[in-house]
């Protein structure tokens, strides 16, 4: 077995360390024991594997290699995983391609029936989870639990959405012939992953592919593999036949070859991708060479309007969720305030008021904490260059600003006032706690600044004006909308972007439409 010895459920050594190097897993006593005993569940080290996952096995890299992976709030070693490369991958697409002819068999009641079983074990794991999911991710535990939550109600979604899988009777214009439409699995599929939702990404794009008849060859983010290597071990207890998930663990030094191989393999008849449009386009690139089916979730610079109508309390509600949920660092993040100058003071006044009140910095297994490290030392000198233009270009420091003292990769929430379109802060991704604040006159200039992106992700108005919505919603060029809302994920609606933050939608009814295919039969003769 992967699984790291421990005792006590605090000391983890990795098998690849001497003793001399052994390394403390950063979860406490208190952290790892009560609240799991109380439930009856395993501690989180049961969680914890040093292995990939192919064909239901725990398996090295052929090379030996593995790469360590550190807890971003301490920058603690946590453990390593194989350093998988092209070789690995090739290998795991056979497994999956011998097991996809197995599983193509299968009815989807029965399919559906394992994926509930996985829901099941998730739900009932999903502190430890989530504290696996905050020791590699840094987000607070509070976040963790909502994403193992959300993760495990993806699994949930396609176990029911299984059966509801339906072809097609056509009226056909022949007396003697028969028109029908079949729903076939794709085959086996390819999927990446990111670091910033490391359970619910996997669950999003596997259980569609699962429950459709498909197998999987998943590569997870560098930077948190355990929590991608604890769902298999979950989908393993619940019955998954070898073969139908594997994932293949990479150092970012093997990640293109890793994703190249995926996509010019001409066993993959389909690519999932999460992750930044610099690297989407490059997948999109590579699959043509094989005319793959391919799904990209890429990034977005979502606008959040608030209009003179609006509440502005709600609005301010809605900004604190939307834009420092992760500390930023989610795709779907309010990236840009555009404020309409009745309510501009106000609005500003009252958000780093509630800023002060309520964002405590910190690592994400202290209770207080809401806003944990950004992922790597990279991510924190980007937000810090971002907010350096804005204030060289002219924008106002309302709070926060620079790096926080709790650690190398933590930033303090910052509020910018007095933003304009030319600064960095509007037009790119921040990725990071940063509330930039634009100030607009009308209606129409407010969807010309938040339609100028070339992303088109999420997007967030607030306004009590009916027929405001009604233009603004129609009028944005975005997948996901949230009016008088700053939260709108949900397993059942449709989730995905415009322009170049992606192609097609996960999620919801139409989420396994991308791992079938149609097939026209025509039955002459008859
Ligand atoms: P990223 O650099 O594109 O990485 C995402 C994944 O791609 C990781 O597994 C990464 O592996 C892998 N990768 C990197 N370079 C690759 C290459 N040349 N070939 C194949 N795979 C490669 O993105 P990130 O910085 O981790 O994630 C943040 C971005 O994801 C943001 O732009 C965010 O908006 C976007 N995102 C979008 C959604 C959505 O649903 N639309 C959801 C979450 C995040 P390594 O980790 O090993 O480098």
């Amino acid at each position: 077995m992967g699984r790291y010895m421990c005792s006590r459920s605090v000391q983890i050594v990795s098998r690849h360390l001497k003793l001399s190097q052994l390394r403390v897993f950063h979860i406490t006593t208190k952290d790892a024991v009560t609240p799991a005993a109380a439930l009856g569940v395993r501690s989180i080290s049961s969680f914890l594997f040093d292995k990939a996952f192919v064909d239901g096995q725990w398996v090295t890299a052929k090379s030996g290699s593995v790469y360590q992976i550190t807890n971003p709030s301490t920058g603690k070693t946590i453990g390593s995983v194989p350093d998988m490369n092209a070789d690995d991958t090739l290998q795991a697409i056979e497994k999956a391609n011998a097991a996809f002819l197995r599983w193509r068999e299968t009815t989807a009641k029965d399919r559906g029936l394992i994926l509930r079983k996985w829901f099941d074990l998730t739900n009932q794991n999903k502190l430890e989870l989530a504290k696996l999911l905050t020791t590699e991710n840094g987000k607070p535990l509070k976040d963790a639990l909502f994403e193992i939550n959300n993760a495990g109600e993806f699994i949930e979604w396609y176990a029911e959405e299984a059966r509801r899988v339906c072809g097609d009777v056509i009226q056909s214009t022949t007396a003697n012939k028969r028109m029908l439409v079949l729903k076939q699995p794709i085959g086996v599929a390819g999927m990446i992953t990111p670091w910033n939702f490391p359970s619910a990404m996997i669950t999003r794009k596997a259980c569609a592919a699962i429950a459709a008849g498909c197998t999987v060859v998943l590569k997870p983010a560098e930077d948190t593999p355990f929590s991608a290597l604890a769902m298999c071990h979950l989908a393993k207890e619940a019955g998954l036949p070898d073969g139908v998930l594997n994932v293949v663990t990479s150092s970012r030094d093997n990640a293109p070859s890793v994703g190249n191989t995926l996509c010019t393999s001409p066993i993959i008849k389909k690519i999932s991708f999460t992750g930044s449009t610099v690297v989407g386009k490059i997948l999109l690139q590579q699959s043509a060479s094989t005319v793959k089916k391919v799904s990209l979730e890429l990034g977005g610079n979502a606008p959040f309007i608030v209009f003179d109508s609006a509440d502005i309390d709600a609005a301010v509600r809605g900004t604190i969720v939307s834009r420092f949920r992760c500390s930023g660092q989610t795709c779907v993040c309010a990236n840009r305030m555009l404020v309409q100058e009745g309510v501009y003071d106000q609005y500003v006044a009252r958000l780093a008021e509630v800023m002060k009140q309520e964002l405590r910095v910190g690592d994400g297994l202290d209770d207080s904490t809401t806003q944990g490290p950004l992922i790597n030392i990279k991510a924190v000198e980007k937000v810090e260059s971002i907010v350096e233009d804005a204030k060289r270009l002219g924008a106002g420091l309302v709070c926060g600003g620079k790096r926080s003292n709790k650690g190398d990769n933590f930033f303090e929430p910052t509020l910018l006032s007095n933003v304009t379109v030319e600064m960095r802060c509007a037009k790119e991704e921040i990725f990071g706690p940063v509330a930039p604040v634009i100030k607009f006159k009308t209606e129409e200039e407010a969807v010309t600044i938040a339609n100028s992106s070339s992303s088109g992700l999420a997007g967030y108005f607030y306004s009590q004006n009916l027929s405001q919505i009604w233009r603004v919603a129609e009028k944005l060029e975005i997948g996901l909308c949230g009016v008088n809302e700053g939260f709108i994920n949900a397993p059942e609606a449709p989730f995905g972007g415009v322009k170049e933050s992606g192609l097609g939608r996960e999620g919801s009814k139409y989420g396994m439409d991308d791992y079938l295919e149609m097939k026209y039969v025509c039955i002459g003769g008859l």
